[in-house]
């Protein structure tokens, strides 16, 4: 059998690697250059592969095609294949047949990376031999090649949950949705919401679906389809029979007649959309009935992921915040509505069609200063021009940083939280969130 692969990355490398183990006919093709480290393992592993082409002949004529999430379904090659009627998939679902492990497949726009990470640390400080994967991490093919975990942890995306046809997780959750990468999804917002319920479609009576019930496009899709997972609901505002939720300050989570209870001033993350993220990993750590002593040490030491609302330093009683991952304005939402005190804000970069005015109350409440930091910065003065005492327009980071000390007094914070993807002025959001924390250290 021929097993070709499209993106020479670390999902394609892992599914060369697995393909090669279960006997397939390996060839890997990248359209750009392969890195390499990523060369030198095929080489190793006699897998062959090319770069900066894809070769029909090669491609054409495999019996199933692995597809880097990156690489979007309307390119050409791509396109070639669905004509002829050869299998697409994605790694997860080349992978998963190989595994008896049980899998947790965690998606949503936002919170992904925080749920995955506090899901596998609840596992693992619990003894759990359990593997982390997907979007984060070894790739998940390669895992099952080289280890032999019980579980796994899965972050997902829209991109990989398009490329499934057989996939299930047992235990599968949705953070949240709201509009994002609607470039790939010819701009209908059904179409990419459908593409996160993918998660459930192969889901039976015996597996789990968590999910957020305060969500409204998850809500909305649920009056018009169903799923035969049993049902998890977690929410800030309802209270369930069977579900988490928050009463009292409390995080409470009922689950087949079982009860868990928890403060949640113990909880380390903050944020209502961290107490979210909280509710969906417990549920799943007592579907996997972990001990309520293990889940409460963990939840209490977990200190969140770096470029998530962390905490950087305090500086003559300022608390500087690096939000740098907040690349929608939902994500910005939440870390505006978990400030607690007079906040400066530093926002922009590339705009993925954003509505401001969703932030306007926590921008009337809040902030008393904005700093911009972006390409283009239109849009947002034109709607928080008025409402805010001061705006400034910056385009390095360091005057972003210099300027928000300058305009902050004691107990104030600097946040930022920039609602854009930031490929205006800066590598990444890691390379946004490392400038803004050492421009800080430097102050
Ligand atoms: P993802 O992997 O889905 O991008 P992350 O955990 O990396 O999610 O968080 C991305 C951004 O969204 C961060 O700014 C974070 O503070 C914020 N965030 C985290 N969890 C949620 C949530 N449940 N709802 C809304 N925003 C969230």
């Amino acid at each position: 059998m021929r097993l070709v692969i499209l993106g020479g990355g670390e999902s394609g490398v892992g599914t060369a690697i697995l393909g090669k183990k279960k006997g397939y006919e390996v060839f890997v093709s990248d359209f750009g250059k392969i890195k390499g480290n990523y060369k030198e393992i095929l080489l190793l592993n006699g897998i062959s592969w090319e770069e900066e082409k894809h070769t029909e002949e090669l491609i054409l004529n495999a019996a199933v095609v692995m597809k880097s999430p990156g690489i979007p379904d309307k390119s050409p090659i791509v396109k070639k294949l669905q004509e002829r009627g050869i299998p697409v998939i994605s790694e997860i679902e080349f992978a998963a047949p190989f595994t008896k492990a049980i899998i947790i497949g965690i998606t949503g726009s936002n919170g992904k990376t925080t749920t995955t990470m506090l899901t596998h640390h609840l596992l693992k400080s619990a003894g759990l031999n359990v593997g982390l994967g997907g979007n984060i991490g070894k790739s998940f093919a390669w895992q099952i090649a080289d280890n032999k975990y019980d579980s796994y942890v899965l972050e997902l995306s829209s991109f990989q949950l398009d490329g499934i046809i057989n996939f299930k997780p047992h235990i599968a959750i949705i953070t949240n949705i709201s509009p994002d990468h609607l470039d790939r999804y010819e701009y209908k917002y059904e179409n990419y919401i459908d593409s996160k319920f993918r998660l459930t479609m192969n889901q039976t009576e015996d597996d789990y679906l968590i999910y957020d019930a305060d969500d409204e496009a998850i809500s909305n899709w649920f009056k018009t389809h169903t799923t035969k997972a049993k049902l998890i609901p977690f929410s800030l505002t309802k209270i369930f029979s069977e579900g988490a939720y928050i009463k009292n300050n409390k995080m409470e989570i009922k689950i087949s007649q079982e009860e868990f209870t928890m403060d949640t001033d113990h909880i380390a993350l903050e944020g209502k959309h961290n107490m979210k993220n909280a509710m969906a990993a417990t549920s799943v750590a007592k579907l996997m009935q972990i001990r309520k002593a293990t889940i409460r040490e963990s939840l209490s030491n977990f200190q969140g992921v770096e470029h998530r609302l962390e905490k950087v330093l305090k500086i003559q009683n300022v608390q500087y915040i690096n939000d740098s991952k907040a690349t929608n304005v939902n994500a910005t939402f939440f870390a505006l509505d978990s400030m607690n005190t007079p906040t400066v804000w530093i926002v922009g970069g590339v705009d993925k069609g954003n509505d401001y005015n969703e932030l306007m109350s926590l921008v009337r409440e809040k902030v008393k200063a904005i700093i911009c930091l972006g390409v283009d910065n239109k849009k947002i003065i034109d709607v928080f021009g008025n409402v805010v005492d001061m705006m400034i327009e910056v385009s390095t980071m360091n005057d972003a940083v210099q300027m928000a000390q300058r305009l902050t007094e004691k107990g104030d914070s600097v946040l930022l939280s920039p609602a854009c993807a930031s490929f205006d002025l800066f590598e990444n959001y890691e390379d946004r969130g490392n400038q803004f924390k050492q421009a800080v250290k430097n102050l």
